[in-house]
């Protein structure tokens, strides 16, 4: 079983050690290492935890990591207002927004005040669109971690045909440009469904890789997969589970238990997209740096 595995802890771990040793020749070539501010607004248990887990990533691989905690009371022209500063300060190369936010808060608007040089999640309108027409410069990490496993497999992208089932701003979409792109990593048959598609399974009955993100446990159900085929499951759902110390367990998007026996490889949650996500930030930080940096290597 355990060979099914795609095991994305591992080849995240190989990804970072990687980059470790290229900040380490950051540090000794330039007064200081990658910076990256996140800002994290109001007490979100699982947003609590994905920012620690990235703090912890930028502490391994030497990224500068500031955590700018705001109150759930913050207001909309304040966080503005520090984007701005943030936009302008050239000892900071890459900001994120953890998201969701509360409620009052215009999301669009907040993600859209960073600036695009330094937007390392990829959610500005101008980086989706270098995305769109083939010049990408900060993709999206979850997508960039899915394209990355992919490759990581014995698996030609080319002529192939992947479903997505998920079409966000930060996952589906973005994947589907980066599958269907015109490079030796895409090239793929894309096709993309979501909560208004009918009868998703005749869709993903014939694709070789399903990779699904919707953030609804079961949406991939055992009849819906082709054997042999690849499973990519992006979601991540808080299951209450009282035998656990903290009272919940993680599981995806997709019927794991029953869908392992039919395909050739899935991905395990925790444990797969996830830790991908992460390395994908931390190279995108790095890129962001040599981006911003360029006129004073
Ligand atoms: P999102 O913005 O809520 O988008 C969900 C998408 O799924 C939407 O396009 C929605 O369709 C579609 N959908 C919902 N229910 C569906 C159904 N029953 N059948 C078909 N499509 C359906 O979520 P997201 O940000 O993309 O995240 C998706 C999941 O991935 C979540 O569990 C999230 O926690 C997880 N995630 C994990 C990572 C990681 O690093 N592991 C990173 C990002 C996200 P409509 O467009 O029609 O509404």
């Amino acid at each position: 079983m355990s060979s099914k595995l795609i095991d994305g802890k591992k080849i995240s771990a190989e990804i970072k050690n990687n980059l470790k040793i290229s900040i380490d020749k950051i540090k000794n070539n330039f007064p200081r290492t990658p910076h990256l501010v996140v800002v994290l607004v109001g007490n979100n248990p699982a947003s609590i935890s994905y920012v620690k887990a990235k703090e912890k990533a930028c502490q391994l691989v030497g990224i500068k990591c500031h955590v700018e905690r705001l109150s759930e009371e913050v207001l909309e022209s304040d966080i503005i207002r520090y984007i701005e500063k943030l936009n302008q300060d050239d000892q900071v190369d890459g900001m994120i927004v953890q998201l969701p936010l509360p409620q009052n808060l215009d999301e669009e608007k907040i993600i859209q005040t960073i600036s695009s040089l330094k937007d390392v999640d990829g959610l500005n309108n101008e980086n989706l669109g270098l995305l769109a027409s083939g010049q990408p410069r900060f993709v999206p990490a979850t997508p960039l971690g899915v394209q990355n496993m992919i490759n990581q497999l014995d698996f030609v992208t080319e002529g192939s045909k992947i479903v997505i089932i998920g079409r966000s701003k930060l996952v589906g979409i973005p994947l589907a440009l980066l599958l269907s792109s015109k490079t030796p990593k895409g090239n793929a048959t894309v096709t993309i469904c979501h909560s208004k598609s009918k009868d998703i399974g005749s869709h993903t009955l014939s694709a070789d890789i399903i990779i699904v993100a919707t953030g609804f446990p079961h949406t991939l159900k055992k009849d819906m997969v082709k054997k042999n085929s690849i499973v990519i499951d992006v979601g991540v759902n808080r299951i209450e589970d009282k035998s656990k110390k903290n009272g919940f367990r993680l599981i995806g998007d997709s019927d794991f238990d029953e869908i392992i026996d039919i395909v050739s490889k899935i991905t395990p949650v925790p444990g797969g997209v996830g830790p991908m996500t992460i390395a994908m930030l931390l190279e995108n930080v790095t890129k962001a740096f040599y981006i911003n940096n360029a006129k004073k290597l």
